[in-house]
């Protein structure tokens, strides 16, 4: 079985003229839990559950909690999402719809993650929201399906959170022969965790996310995201938030999908430096996606109204 969809790829007419080159779209935004986040859980899903899993947890009120939330209602297994009070109501609305048992508890990620870590027993799979080589294996198979289409990039555009997204999309690279294909790894500034450790040579842990693209707002990412440096042609970019938010709305107009900052903000490559890719030919982006946008949350954040 397989949880994730086949997603469009597609050239866009309106990136490439303006960039001067050929933009291809992978439309992760188009899964079913409304991110790429899909392809991974749903392979952690399935695996755990084949090894006898009864419960999934995840503490995560953003794209990692719904992913876990439909694939546990897809693989008829329950699942349990602790979220902090700082989630929204319509992201609590959206992981109950799927089914899943809305635990609201801690005034943070942090402690909302320790009562979910008390929760775990033997029957249960914790689904980690970037650090774990099954979802590393599920996010790849997005590259499997950009090689099909016989579409070889020069470089490939993608968020960085966690960096569980980016580990995959290397693997995928790697395993289609092309381990030469540079990755640009954007960040938003007051979230950018892989830049501050790339710089400092070390795993830092930020002491703060001052970013609103939340879902990129891991303090620190994954060991394999530090160590793929070694392996791997990465470079850091990062963006502003307000960068991010353009790239949204000109996207909206552009192809009438509706995302998140935290794939805003590697679309604003294109939109907004598209020196950045004076180098390639071919550009492949990775429309990550976001399931709880909204078109009121982006006026608003146009306007500069805090979320
Ligand atoms: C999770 C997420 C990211 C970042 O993925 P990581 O694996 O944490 O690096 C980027 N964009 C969206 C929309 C996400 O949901």
């Amino acid at each position: 079985m397989r949880l994730h969809h086949q997603t469009p790829f597609v050239i866009s007419t309106a990136l490439s003229v303006h960039a001067g080159r050929t933009v291809g779209l992978k439309m992760e935004a188009l899964q079913p839990s409304g991110s790429f986040k899909l392809r991974g859980v749903g392979h952690a899903c399935e695996t755990y559950r084949a090894r006898g899993a009864q419960r999934f947890i995840s503490s995560s009120g953003g794209n990692a909690g719904l992913a876990v939330a439909y694939a546990a209602r897809a693989l008829g297994v329950p699942a349990v999402i602790v979220v902090p009070e700082t989630t929204s109501d319509r992201a609590q609305q959206l992981l109950r719809a799927e089914g899943a048992a809305v635990i609201v508890h801690g005034a943070s990620w942090q402690e909302a993650n320790a009562e979910a870590q008390a929760l775990i027993g033997a029957a249960d799979a914790f689904i980690h929201p970037f650090d774990d080589p099954l979802l590393w294996e599920g996010h790849a198979s997005m590259i499997d399906e950009v090689a099909a289409e016989g579409f070889r990039p020069d470089a490939v555009i993608v968020s960085v959170g966690g960096g569980g997204l980016m580990v995959g999309v290397i693997r995928g690279l790697q395993r289609n022969g092309w381990g030469d294909v540079p990755v640009l790894a954007v960040e938003t500034a007051g979230a950018a965790s892989l830049a501050a450790a790339y710089a400092a040579e070390e795993r830092v842990t930020l002491p703060a996310i001052t970013s609103l693209a939340t879902s990129l707002g891991a303090k620190q990412v994954c060991a394999e995201a530090f160590d793929l440096r070694h392996r791997h042609a990465i470079t850091p970019v990062q963006v502003t938030d307000a960068q991010a938010v353009t790239a949204c709305a000109r996207f909206l107009d552009d192809h009438r999908i509706l995302v998140e900052p935290a794939c805003g903000a590697g679309l604003a490559v294109v939109y907004d430096m598209p020196e950045r890719l004076a180098d390639f030919a071919r550009v492949l982006i990775i429309v990550c996606g976001g399931a709880t946008m909204t078109a009121a949350q982006l006026a608003a954040w146009q306007q500069g109204v805090p979320s």
